[in-house]
């Protein structure tokens, strides 16, 4: 028979376990309002949006697995589920390591532009998806989100063969500070964006397709009041990305540029109406 003590002895140690399983996530979470981490996943896109209200949504999954080890990174250690992966369009560097992430996280919703889905590999991993409990929406050519206090816009073109030119786009909203997400969108059709969407401004604008000479719109960087630039992009990546020109031209606007293959994951913390990037180490208040 269990003595009084023993189970005095139980019972404390079952509140003492609680207690700190409730307390340790609020003493290690020092998520601030809203950050916004370009993940360094070589050449390929990923960026994570978290909120203080523990909101999470992954735009791009990178190009395979190394995505798992910098959401690691980049999350708290508890966190097992994304509210939302965005697949911006269907190449393998934007969507490759989905099948990781689906593997670790639990995944609320995946969201693809109108055509994604029409490629034989990602609705493959689509299916897998779904049986394992994640909703799908396609945005044909608008939809706002709420990421907690924060909204995110996503826009398509119409109808295109290109596969760059069927990237959503999105421009994320938290507080005072804008961030526009281009994809593989081509320079051609970034005018037709600013024309669609004039109230588009962005602080901080993810270049298209790594820094590449179709994907920089000096009108657009123009239009939306650009000041910081992100190029998600591989060391020594055999498309030459980004290029010598689109570099210049940033360098003429005046756009600082942050680069994922020099600095590592890029982070951008938006708290108490400032905005500090984290780049190589480095914490620069922008804001
Ligand atoms: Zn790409």
């Amino acid at each position: 028979m269990m003595t009084r003590k023993r189970l005095a002895l139980i019972l404390a140690s079952f509140f003492l376990l609680a207690a700190t399983c409730v307390a340790l996530p609020l003493l290690f979470d020092k998520t601030p309002r809203a950050r916004v981490t370009f993940l360094n996943v070589g050449q390929g896109d990923a960026v994570l949006i978290q909120t203080s209200g523990g909101q999470r949504v992954l735009i791009d999954a990178g190009p395979d697995g190394s995505v798992g080890a910098e959401l690691a990174r980049a999350l708290p250690f508890w966190a097992d589920s994304l509210d939302a992966v965005i697949i911006t369009h269907a190449h393998a560097d934007h969507y490759g390591g989905l099948p990781t992430i689906l593997k670790r996280f639990k995944v609320g919703w995946l969201i693809y532009g109108q055509s994604s889905l029409t490629d034989g590999s990602v609705g493959a991993i689509n299916e897998a998806a779904v049986s394992g409990g994640s909703r799908v929406g396609t945005v044909a050519t608008s939809k706002k989100m709420n990421v907690g206090h924060c909204l995110l816009e996503l826009g398509g073109l119409p109808e295109t063969q290109d596969r760059n030119d069927q990237s959503l786009v999105g421009r994320l909203k938290c507080d005072d500070e804008s961030w526009m997400f281009l994809g593989d969108l081509s320079a051609e059709h970034q005018s037709d964006l600013i024309r669609k969407h004039p109230d588009w401004r962005s602080d901080i604008v993810k270049i298209s397709h790594h820094g590449s000479d179709d994907g920089l719109n000096e009108e657009l960087l123009k239009a939306v009041g650009a000041k910081y630039a992100v190029i998600s992009v591989g060391k020594e990546n055999k498309f030459g990305h980004p290029s010598l020109r689109s570099l210049k031209k940033l360098e003429r606007l005046g756009v600082q540029v942050f680069r994922t293959d020099i600095g590592g994951a890029i982070n951008v913390l938006v708290d108490k109406g400032k905005t500090v990037l984290n780049y190589a180490g480095k914490d620069l208040l922008i804001k």
